[in-house]
């Protein structure tokens, strides 16, 4: 137990000016809990009152129990631990959702699971119709090999068959497909894609970044818009249960943002989101007037995202020395400097935040080069440009980070869960992999990314994998950047608010803030750091209503 000084007791004064009444009678009173606020000024506390979906005030039993009124509920926390609501600064719940509505779900362990899946689903597809995959990983499958197009010919001949890499930026097509998209021998290849082919000439069904659009023109969007509201439900459900209660849309489209609205006005909403629009939307946006900011505490628009390389657990990262065990790859660009230049420049001009997808150091640089000269062009106070993965640096990457003060958003969970990757990067490379040691030593606000379909989302899992880095199987890659706990909260909660500007609205516990919370059932300062990820969440709180409860 410990004693609150009457100083340090924190009471939202400012917000007592504008609604004395409502403020000063908390419709809900949190006590007996350890609370771990991430506020420096009052780091642990046992108490918070609630007053419409904020934060009144934190601090003792006594001092907070004392504010309680007759229309205050008070909740008995039974000294459980309890965090700030985790931010997933990076990651595609969306689509996500919709994908775990209508589309077979890959990840099983062979080949021959994956075939009978998408066989049982073509049984019950009109013959014609596309049958579609996600979450297929050829490194969590035993054969030791990619999926061909013969095993897709196998397993489903009558149907247009498109399987897409867990990693994204790599999808697998039957002969159908490639006919549907009329893609043939002498289709050439698109600039910044590959039709992949074997030694004869044939292709393998393996389909390489931009190649992909070839088939998503003609793979017919079957979603209602209720479909894609129900996603965002799905995914909300899936993502709050884990203790998350913000989310960084890091790919949406104006459909997903409608769908987002559509979803916080039938209640389906219990997470908040800062949805980044991709480029290829980003002039609809621009000519209604929006802009990154726009939008309310639940539902808000974020920058523009825009791709620069291939990704990391698919091994297509552009890189500047080749993957380990094959020295001619050094994986994929996916746009030009200036390609990346025009779209950036255009949506800063017009009030954007800039997110760039960059893994590989090389790809790193280019998109520096590009926001130093829109930087240059167009100065801004605060622009917070953002290395959407920013996976592989050295030291000229910091130093030029450092100078623009721009935000890099790493795989959280990738060390633990994707060990089996990591060989093709090697230990000395992993060094500089997901660096968040070197981040937080630099003064940088990297924040918590699951990129989820292609990461796993549990914040316990990106905790222990940020404080161990270890895998799975016990394998250490990149001891030197491992990070505290203390630390990886931090970077799971404040820094992901820093990173869509809304660090006075959420990140920590404290008066003013939103009422976004998790009750964890053990407490991670107390538990082994090689177990945090089996740590059950109790409960989750997003803007003063419980949105999980076990
Ligand atoms: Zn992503």
């Amino acid at each position: 137990m410990f004693e609150t000084s009457r100083r340090n007791f924190l009471f939202g004064l400012g917000a007592l000016a504008l609604f004395p009444m409502e403020r000063t009678e908390p419709d809900l009173i949190l006590y007996n809990g350890k609370f771990w606020t991430v506020d420096p000024r009052l780091p642990e506390a046992q108490a918070v009152a609630i007053s419409r979906g904020r934060f009144v005030a934190v601090g003792s039993n006594e001092e907070v129990l004392h504010l309680a009124a007759g229309i205050s509920r008070k909740v008995d926390l039974g000294m459980k631990r309890v965090l700030p609501g985790f931010i997933d600064a990076h990651c595609h719940p969306a689509v996500s959702g919709r994908m775990h509505l209508r589309q077979v779900d890959c990840d099983l362990r062979s080949i021959s699971a994956i075939q009978a899946a998408l066989h049982e689903r073509a049984t019950k597809t009109p013959s014609g119709q596309w049958v579609l995959g996600f979450k297929y990983d050829d490194t969590k499958t035993s054969d030791g090999r990619m999926l061909t197009i013969k095993d897709l010919e196998e397993a489903v001949p009558d149907h247009p068959v498109f399987v897409s890499h867990r990693g994204g930026h790599v999808d697998f097509a039957n002969s159908l497909a490639f006919k549907t998209a009329s893609v043939n021998q002498n289709t050439p290849d698109p600039s910044g894609g590959s039709f992949e082919r074997d030694s004869s000439g044939q292709f393998t069904g393996r389909v390489i970044e931009r190649a992909s659009a070839a088939f998503n023109k003609v793979i017919p969007s079957t979603y209602t818009r209720d479909d894609y509201r129900e996603g965002v439900k799905l995914i909300s459900r899936m993502m709050t249960k884990t203790g998350i209660t913000s989310v960084g849309d890091a790919l949406g489209t104006p459909e997903d943002l409608q769908a987002y609205q559509d979803a916080r006005d039938s209640g389906d909403l219990g997470m908040r989101v800062y949805c980044f629009i991709g480029w290829l939307a980003i002039d609809r946006m621009i000519s209604a007037g929006v802009r990154t900011g726009f939008g309310d505490d639940w539902v808000r628009v974020g920058g523009m995202k825009q791709i620069a390389d291939g990704a990391i657990s698919a091994r297509t990262a552009r890189l500047s020395q080749p993957y380990i065990g094959h020295p001619n790859d050094y994986g994929t660009f996916s746009a030009t400097e200036e390609e990346l230049y025009e779209f950036g420049r255009k949506a800063y001009a017009a009030g954007w935040q800039l997110g760039t997808h960059a893994n590989g150091d090389v790809a790193i640089e280019r998109v520096l080069n590009v926001y130093e000269r829109i930087n240059r062009e167009i100065p801004r106070k605060d622009p917070r440009f953002r290395i959407e993965h920013c996976t592989l640096i050295n030291d000229s990457i910091i130093r030029r980070m450092q100078a623009l003060n721009a935000i890099p958003t790493p795989f959280s969970t990738y060390v633990y869960y994707h060990g089996e990757k990591m060989p093709y990067y090697g230990e000395e490379r992993l060094k500089r992999m997901f660096a968040l040691r070197t981040f937080l030593d630099a003064g940088l606000h990297p924040t918590q990314a699951s990129d989820y379909p292609p990461g796993e989302f549990p914040p316990m899992m990106a905790l222990q994998s940020e404080v161990t880095r270890t895998d799975m199987k016990g394998h250490v890659w990149g001891a030197n950047q491992r990070i505290t706990l203390e630390e990886a909260i931090k970077v799971g909660t404040i820094n992901g608010a820093y990173a869509s500007y809304e660090k006075r609205l959420k990140g920590s516990i404290e008066p003013d803030k939103l009422a976004d919370l998790v009750v964890l059932g053990r407490d991670p300062f107390k538990e082994d750091s090689s177990t945090l990820v089996n740590i059950p969440i109790e409960r989750t709180m997003t803007g003063g209503k419980w949105v999980y409860e076990s």
